[in-house]
C-alpha cells in the first residue's frame, strides 16, 4: 500500500537508499486496505516525485541539543531540498526534546524548521510530524488529515477509528492529558519506522495545550485518530516511538498487515 508491495522490492528500497535513488523505487500505489495507516499514508501516483535526501551529519541528541540553533540549521541545506525523515536508532528520535524558546518564536529559523515540517509530512505523505523526526530535538508537533487522505482508508476501519479530516496545526511546547479512561486499540505506524505497523493502546479523548507558531496560547481538544495522532507525535517529543508502547506480538510488516493478530493479543477497538 503505501510502500513497496514485495519484501524484495522492500530489499531494493534498502539497498538502494544509500544510493540515494528510493524515491525511484517507490511503487506506485492505489487505495489501500490498510487497517492502519496512521502516519505514513498511502502515496498516490502523481506525488511520486523525487524525494530530494538531504545528508545530515549524524550526532549524538545531546551535541544537537546544544547547537542546533545557534549552527543554523536549515541553512546547511540547499535551497528547496526537504529534510531527510530520521529513522529509529537515530539518538535524536530517542531522547527528550527541547521548549521552544519564547525570544525563538517567530524568528526566521523556528519559521523555517515549522514550514519544512509541513513540507516533509506532506510530501511523504503522513498526517503528523515532530521535530525530532528531521532531526532538530525541539517540542514542536504538526498533523493534518484530509478528505483525501480519509478517501484511501476502507470506510468500515474510518467508523471504528473515529477518523475524520481537520486542517493544519502547529503546536509549540505541546503539553497533552486524557479527557477521559477511554482507550482505543488500532494498529499505527511512523515515518520513521518505515514499512511495519503494530497495535497501539491509545487514550481516546485527549487534551493538548501548546502554543501557536505565533506564539499565541492554544488548547485542542480530540478524541478519536486526532487524539491517536495527537498521542503518537506528543511521545516523539519525549523520545518515544510507537514501538516503545506497542503490543509487541502484532509487530509486523505493513504487507502482513490485514493477517490475523495471534493468539491471545487484545481485540481492535475502543474499550
Ligand atoms: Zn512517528
Amino acid at each position: 500500500m503505501m510502500e513497496s508491495s514485495s519484501s524484495s522490492s522492500m530489499m531494493m528500497q534498502r539497498f538502494c537508499h544509500r544510493r540515494r535513488l528510493l524515491h525511484l523505487l517507490r511503487p506506485p500505489t492505489s487505495s489501500s486496505s490498510s487497517n492502519g495507516a496512521l502516519l505514513r499514508l498511502p502515496r498516490p501516483q502523481s506525488r511520486l516525485l523525487p524525494q530530494p535526501i538531504r545528508s545530515r551529519k549524524r550526532s549524538s541528541s545531546s551535541s544537537a541539543v546544544a547547537g542546533w540553533f545557534s549552527m543554523g540549521f536549515g541553512a546547511k541545506k540547499k535551497s528547496g531540498q526537504l529534510p531527510e525523515i530520521v529513522k529509529a536508532g537515530d539518538p535524536v528520535l530517542h531522547e527528550p526534546a527541547q521548549e521552544v524558546a519564547a525570544a525563538d518564536i517567530g524568528s526566521e529559523k523556528l519559521e523555517r524548521i515549522i514550514d519544512d515540517m509541513i513540507a516533509v509530512m506532506r510530501n511523504a505523505p503522513g498526517v503528523g510530524l515532530a521535530a525530532p523526526q528531521i532531526g532538530i530535538p525541539l517540542k514542536i508537533i504538526v498533523l493534518e488529515d484530509t478528505k483525501e487522505y480519509i478517501s484511501y482508508a476502507p470506510k468500515k476501519e474510518i467508523g471504528a477509528q473515529d477518523r475524520r479530516p481537520f486542517d493544519l496545526l502547529v503546536i509549540l511546547n505541546p503539553k497533552l492529558q486524557k479527557r477521559s479512561n477511554k482507550t482505543a486499540l488500532f494498529f499505527e505506524g511512523c515515518l520513521s519506522v518505515d514499512g511495519f505497523r503494530a497495535v497501539v493502546e491509545r487514550h481516546l479523548e485527549v487534551e493538548v495545550s501548546g502554543l501557536s507558531r505565533d506564539g499565541r496560547p492554544i488548547k485542542i481538544e480530540a478524541s478519536g485518530w486526532q487524539a491517536r495522532i495527537l498521542q503518537h507525535e506528543c511521545d516523539h517529543l519525549d523520545g518515544t516511538l510507537y514501538v516503545d508502547k506497542m503490543v509487541p506480538r502484532t509487530f509486523r510488516t505493513v504487507e502482513n498487515l490485514d493477517l490475523p493478530l495471534a493468539t491471545g493479543c487484545p481485540k481492535l477497538g475502543v474499550r
